[in-house]
């Protein structure tokens, strides 16, 4: 009896069923794309730099990192010989870093059509499609693998990181999230609003066979409808996520989610007249002001979290947005706006600075409280991830928030190594890929980051990056953002 071609038929019906792996093989890149390339990949010597290796080590300072075609061959001081056949690029002065892995990294932005500077806009709220320009801005920013974590076109994301991994568009490695699972409800007219628990899980079972890598949960959803997401997500080896609302943190914890977005933020366990399954009006905001890190109730929260092992994904930049001018104009991520993302950012960024007092010291106390909280689940073992989520307000951009996060982590009270950590080698253990990303190290993935200054010393050094390593090629930071300059708001 011949059992080849059986053999061969199941495997093409698991291959079919599979979806591409989040690090594809590296593939050449496309003629035209050869301009965004400053190091070609071969054997490179990264001479003389400060390697911050993304384990929350100390930095090693005047070492040598040797890369061979798209992996790390080693990691030597400066004083060992390099190597016949590597080519030397000095970097006296300069660090590396692993690439981010950033977690909640949308490839859209929305729009508020008829915005005034009083902060009224027509419905509906749309959400245009940042496919040219998002790639970009991540890896031009040092971001080489990131999760959509929502997605509104998920046929385009899903397309835009096949054409990244056969090499005819430049971006980062995607783990491209499926579309949000929403229950009824929604102010975005372009979800689709699950109205049962079968729907749900049909509609997981769909987006994982088109290939997407995982889920994100929304603000509508019901217990029972995340209840048969979860189910089918896990039945198929795929991690789901959660921007929650009408389901509290202890609630999905107790469900099975794996990460919760967003910090402590949207948890809505404590909010006044919450119902359930509904969305309370404060959408969190009256939890976070009154749960007080250390408090009983963080306690049983933070410990709940992490004897589940769900991780809670840090998204700091959008919420800063909302304290009075705390938040830099960047003039370099300004440039890379449209003028009506521009208008439309400031307009959001005057009004902020202009609330009630009462409201603005209920914003300020919530900050406060979630840094707390996220020290804390940090020092009880939990799992905390890094990502910008640029929506909503135009001050936060692909790429240039991520780089953002990590200096507001700083502010949070971690240490630079911490953060850095935070932004690489977590996202990294979270997607179970810590063997091949996240840390420099021998035998790793050549995806790095070089530094124009010390990220170690001083977090703010982390927006000055020179060269982004992907697979072993240097991409120009500088001609990637020169490409995409006044593009992020329309394409
Ligand atoms: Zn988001």
């Amino acid at each position: 009896m011949n059992l080849r071609p059986i053999a061969l038929a199941s495997l093409l019906a698991a291959s079919a069923a599979t979806a591409a792996p989040i690090l594809a093989p590296p593939a050449p890149l496309a003629k035209e794309l050869q301009q965004y390339v400053r190091v070609p990949a071969g054997r490179i010597a990264l001479t003389h730099v400060r390697v911050i290796d993304g384990t929350g080590a100390a930095p090693v300072e005047d070492a040598t990192v040797l890369i061979d075609g798209a992996k790390i061959a080693s990691v030597q001081p400066a004083s060992a010989a390099v190597p016949a056949g590597y080519r030397a690029i000095d970097l006296t002065g300069a660090s590396v870093i692993p690439g981010i892995v950033g977690m909640h990294n949308h490839m859209f932005y929305i729009a508020r059509p008829n915005l005034d500077a009083s902060g009224h806009a027509e419905e509906p709220l749309v959400v245009p499609q940042m496919t040219f320009s998002a790639p970009r801005l991540y890896l031009a920013n040092g971001v080489t693998t990131m999760r959509t974590t929502g997605s509104v076109e998920p046929y385009a994301d899903l397309n835009v990181k096949r054409e990244i991994d056969a090499g005819r568009l430049v971006g980062p490695h995607m783990d491209v999230t499926g579309p949000y699972l929403e229950g009824s409800g929604s102010y975005f007219i372009q979800m689709h609003q699950i109205p049962s628990p079968e729907d749900a899980r049909r509609t997981v079972a769909f987006w994982a066979d088109q290939g997407v890598t995982s889920f994100k949960a929304y603000m509508n959803i019901t217990r029972a409808e995340l209840k048969a997401a979860i189910g089918e997500a896990h039945r198929r080896g795929l991690k789901i996520t959660g921007h929650l609302c009408s389901v509290t943190y202890p609630e999905a914890a107790q469900l099975g989610i794996d990460d919760l977005e967003h910090g402590f933020f949207v948890n809505t366990q404590l909010d006044p007249g919450k119902q359930p399954d509904k969305c309370s009006g404060s959408a969190g905001d009256a939890t976070i002001a009154a749960m007080k890190p250390g408090s009983p109730q963080a306690n049983a929260l933070i410990k709940l979290l992490v004897d589940r092992h769900v991780a809670v994904t840090s998204t700091l930049p959008v919420f800063a947005e909302s304290l009075p001018l705390h938040e830099p104009l960047n003039p370099r991520a300004m440039a890379v706006l449209t003028p009506e993302a521009r208008e439309a950012y400031l307009y959001n960024r005057n009004r902020a600075a202009s609330r009630p007092p009462a409201r603005a010291a209920e914003v300020r106390q919530g900050w406060e409280n979630d840094l707390g909280l996220e020290r804390q689940f940090v020092a009880a073992g939990g799992l905390l991830l890094a990502g910008p989520d640029p929506t909503g307000n135009g001050g936060v951009i692909p790429g240039f928030g991520d780089q953002r996060e990590l200096e507001l982590l700083v502010e949070a009270g971690f240490t630079p190594l911490e953060a850095i950590r935070i932004g690489t080698l977590n996202g990294a253990i979270f997607e179970g890929l810590q063997d091949r990303i996240g840390s420099i190290a021998p035998r790793k993935d050549a995806d790095l980051v070089v530094i124009r200054g010390n990220p170690a010393a001083d977090i703010h050094d982390v927006e000055k990056v020179e060269t982004v390593f992907k697979d072993g090629v240097g991409y120009d930071s500088v001609k990637l953002l020169d490409s995409v300059k006044g593009r992020y708001g329309q394409y």
